[in-house]
């Protein structure tokens, strides 16, 4: 776990870049680590896809399904929901290998995906020959949610029924939230690519420090423990209930102690507020998608967007709905984000990624 000093308690620019030491004025040592770490599954060049692992559970998360073949075997099987931007090829194709992957397993995966997403998801299904698989020991559930205007429709396949549709689609309001739960939501806007493309937000509800102060006051040492402490939080369990600290001694004898979840809560943890992390990618720098874009990445800890375009070819940009560097450079500033990581770069700049990277930050900076 890396040691990090605080400063006046703001998360400042780089803390989740590096997630290397903060100087400090505050003598307070604490440990900490965001619960969500991020990551671009490819280089700039290859198909767009962030992969964001949970830190406190076996689970993640993934904004985009397109060439997912770097991702291990084992970070595909923690991911629980998926959320596709939009059903271009760069965007879409790594459901194959995800559905190999967890095919003949027990798993229930969930993925968002805009207008026209469940047919194309059916599609995708209905490609293959599934005779045999309802005698499988294991069943697969597959939840394709369609976000249609202020609608979302979720439809379920099953693998014991050979993927076709179990049921009709339930029909859910759309307000712009997408997932809820105690730890984490997932929030989305439509924004414009010539057609609906989704924009994503991961607000993590809060975010625990561990006090090292109060770990030496308890005598109790960093370890394993602790992520199930911050677990045990993050699900809002009783804190009534008492929690078990289990740990080795320098001599390798296992030691316990017990508390209630609450007094640990209060002694060693501090509660501050969680990070947010924001997806946009292929969209047209139109005034209504900056605007959206804005909103939707306000105050974000990490902005990943896209920046396909210099803006000296901001005709081509447009014409491909896609932003140009600047402009997603422009939209980081306006939306006062900490971090920006510009991606999804058009492959006529292969080996210029320089320009695109220095556009996008130089108007961050400038804001203009
Ligand atoms: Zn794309
Ligand atoms: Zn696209």
């Amino acid at each position: 776990m890396s040691k990090v000093r605080i400063h006046n308690r703001n998360y400042g620019p780089g803390y989740l870049a590096s997630g290397q030491a903060i100087s400090s004025t505050d003598s307070e040592e604490i440990f900490m680590k965001p619960s969500f770490h991020p990551r671009l599954i490819n280089d700039n060049f290859s198909d767009p896809g962030l992969f964001i692992p949970f830190l406190f559970e076996r689970r993640a998360l993934l904004f985009d399904l397109g060439d997912i073949s770097k991702l291990s075997a084992r970070d595909l099987m923690k991911v629980s929901h998926v959320f596709v931007t939009h059903t271009h090829m760069d965007h879409f194709i790594g459901f194959d290998t995800l559905l190999r992957l967890l095919l003949g397993r027990d798993k229930e995966i969930h993925l968002f995906g805009p207008l026209g997403f469940i047919q194309k998801i059916e599609a995708k299904l209905s490609a293959y020959t599934w005779n045999l698989i309802e005698n499988y020991e294991n069943t697969l559930f597959i939840n394709a949610a369609e976000i249609k205007g202020k609608k979302i429709f979720v439809q379920r396949y099953s693998s014991r029924d050979r993927f076709r549709p179990v049921g009709a689609p339930q029909e859910l309001t759309f307000k712009g939230n997408l997932i809820s739960e105690q730890a984490f939501s997932i929030d989305a806007v439509l924004l414009d690519h010539k057609i609906d493309c989704i924009g994503l937000t991961l607000k993590e509800n809060f975010s625990i420090n561990i006090i090292k102060e109060g770990l030496k006051e308890l005598d109790l040492p960093v370890g394993q423990w602790l992520r199930e402490f911050k677990k045990a939080i993050y699900e809002g369990r009783n804190l009534a209930q008492r929690f078990k600290v289990i740990w080795q001694d320098e001599d390798k004898v296992v030691r316990e102690k017990y508390f209630p979840l609450g007094e640990l809560k209060e002694r060693i943890a501090r509660i501050s507020p969680g990070q947010k992390i924001t997806y946009i990618t292929d969209i047209i720098g139109s005034p209504e998608n900056i605007a959206k874009a804005v909103d939707l990445a306000l105050d974000s800890n990490r902005l990943f967007i896209e920046a396909a375009f210099l803006d000296e070819e901001r005709d081509m940009a447009q014409r491909k709905y896609h932003l140009t560097a600047k402009e997603a450079g422009l939209i980081a500033a306006r939306a006062k984000v900490k971090e920006l990581t510009p991606f999804h770069f058009s492959p006529r700049y292969f080996g210029r990624e320089k320009e695109l990277v220095q556009e996008a930050m130089t108007a961050f900076r400038s804001g203009t």
